[in-house]
């Protein structure tokens, strides 16, 4: 209780607001190739009064003491903040050599030293398995020698950081900043990898023999990299009409993106630009970028719906909310609203009005769209469960080959040992995109139901995802789908989705 009488929460509140909002701009600046340099280390410092334990200890005693469900809301939303900076502070040294090991590393193919970084690139792009499996082994040696001693370190600093902090695990700490059920989660994704086995395995399995003409169990998961540049689709997503399919797709819904002046569509070409697109959150509403480098490919396409929908969703923002609701809260909202956006391309009806694709071509294209789809759910079931294991603070040593085993059963594609540590997202970010797909598939129920399914086409349907969007991130995705009329979140819906999509492929 001592704490509580130096402790300003209005102070912390808007110095919260700036940290945020300095590293966003500094994030925006080294992305966008404005700016060579990364300095997110001089913020921290800035600001590191924000992470201190005693500021963590404050917050949680007056959790405790609010009698009032939205001060209860918002205090959890900053217990969450300050605990993450708390690990996230600790290792930030750790982090950065870790970055410049991966910059600085390279992998010898065909005689040339390449980039470790580049060599991903080459590999989505090698159409040859046995050149493609000789980048993947020369990456997997990278990987082992240079970066695994650092991120054991790394691992290991933040799982004894959290042990400090008094909790028995990572895994538990981050439940509990998070307030999520690991478990309960687990199990629904266990239902889904038992439910869509039989689906996968067939429907995944002869589109991989089709398409490279390798068997599901000679796989390996760099092949699915391959398999996803599916350039054969490469003359429907041009680089030059990706920006303009974006907004015409919006204006069709009523929305103008070049009347939102809050959103800084950055286009140019630059050098250091990132070829991913992205979105900065500088200030919400007011200072929103959207950061594109167009090279085409369906890959482009999704990546630029995807952060176009995080963009919409924070610029729609209303500016009255409190900074928890703006900036902070659970971000398997934000994600849902980004898949929202993404995942029109897998609907045969938007590819042939804004793609103009024929008919059969869209039907093959949605049937690999939704396949490429349940990969990633397979996928991120099996790192759940994988990421569970790591964290549950036991001994990190070994668990390569629990890595291997989990990840290559739900896959049905090899993995490699080498990639147990690397492959892992930082604080249980997985357990964000696992429910996004679980709420997106209902928010799309929803306005399948009341707009129909060509709901893109409605001004309606944009003034509905508007009304959704202005709450930011005040409301979870369970309390979003209840206004809705549902129960919560329901796996089920992404199950049925996804296996009533991919079986109607004839
Ligand atoms: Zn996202």
């Amino acid at each position: 209780m001592s704490n509580m009488a130096f402790f300003d929460l209005n102070k912390y509140r808007q110095n919260a607001e700036s940290f945020l909002s300095e590293l966003d701009k500094e994030y925006y600046m080294h992305y966008a190739g404005l700016q060579q340099e990364l300095n997110t280390s001089d913020i921290y410092i800035k600001y590191e009064s924000l992470f201190d334990l005693s500021n963590f200890e404050a917050i949680k005693e007056m959790r405790k003491a609010s009698k009032n469900a939205d001060e209860t809301k918002k205090l959890s939303y900053l217990i969450r903040f300050c605990g993450e900076g708390l690990v996230e502070n600790y290792a930030r040294e750790l982090v950065d050599r870790i970055g410049e090991q991966e910059a600085n590393a390279t992998v010898k193919i065909d005689g040339k030293d390449i980039s470790y970084r580049y060599s991903d690139v080459l590999l989505a792009n090698e159409a040859d398995k046995s050149k493609r499996d000789a980048i993947d082994d020369k990456r997997n040696a990278v990987t082992k020698k240079s970066l695994n001693p650092s991120l054991y370190q790394y691992w290991e600093t933040v799982h004894r950081q959290a042990e400090k902090l008094g909790f028995a695990s990572y895994r538990d700490m981050f439940e509990f900043l998070k307030q999520e059920d690991f478990s309960t989660l687990e199990n629904s994704m266990n239902m889904l990898l038992e439910k869509t086995a039989d689906i996968y395995q067939v429907h995944f399995g002869n589109l991989l023999k089709k398409e490279l003409g390798i068997s599901l169990g000679d796989a390996r998961r760099s092949d699915f990299a391959y398999l996803r540049r599916a350039a054969r689709y490469d003359r429907y997503f041009k680089k030059e009409a990706l920006v303009n399919v974006f907004k015409d797709t919006l204006l069709e819904m009523g929305i103008d993106i070049e009347k939102q002046p809050n959103i800084i569509l950055d286009v140019e070409e630059r050098r250091n630009k990132s070829p991913r697109a992205f979105c900065a959150t500088v200030k919400v509403p007011d200072e929103i970028y959207l950061v594109v480098m167009p090279k085409g490919g369906q890959d482009d396409f999704e990546a630029m719906f995807h952060e176009g929908g995080h963009a919409e969703h924070f610029a729609n923002t209303s500016a009255k909310l409190d900074f928890e609701y703006k900036f902070l809260g659970d971000n398997a909202v934000t994600e849902g609203y980004a898949f929202t956006l993404e995942h029109l391309m897998q609907s045969s009806a938007w590819l042939s009005c804004f793609l103009k694709m024929a008919h059969r071509e869209a039907e093959d294209f949605t049937y690999f769209s939704n396949l490429s789809k349940l990969w990633f759910c397979r996928r991120y079931a099996s790192k759940l469960k994988y990421e569970l294991l790591l964290h549950n603070g036991s001994s990190i040593s070994g668990k390569d080959q629990a890595y291997r085993h989990i990840l290559s059963d739900a896959v049905m594609m090899q993995h490699h040992p080498e990639d147990y540590l690397k492959d892992v997202d930082e604080g249980f970010y997985c357990t964000n995109y696992i429910r996004a797909w679980i709420f997106e598939a209902q928010l799309k129920d929803y306005m399948h139901r009341k707009f129909g399914y060509e709901w893109f086409r409605q001004k309606k349907a944009g003034s509905f995802l508007k009304e959704i969007w202005s709450y930011g991130q005040k409301y979870g995705p369970d309390e979003v789908l209840m206004q809705l009329d549902y129960k919560g979140l329901d796996i089920n819906y992404l199950i049925d989705n996804l296996a009533e999509e991919i079986q109607k492929h004839k």
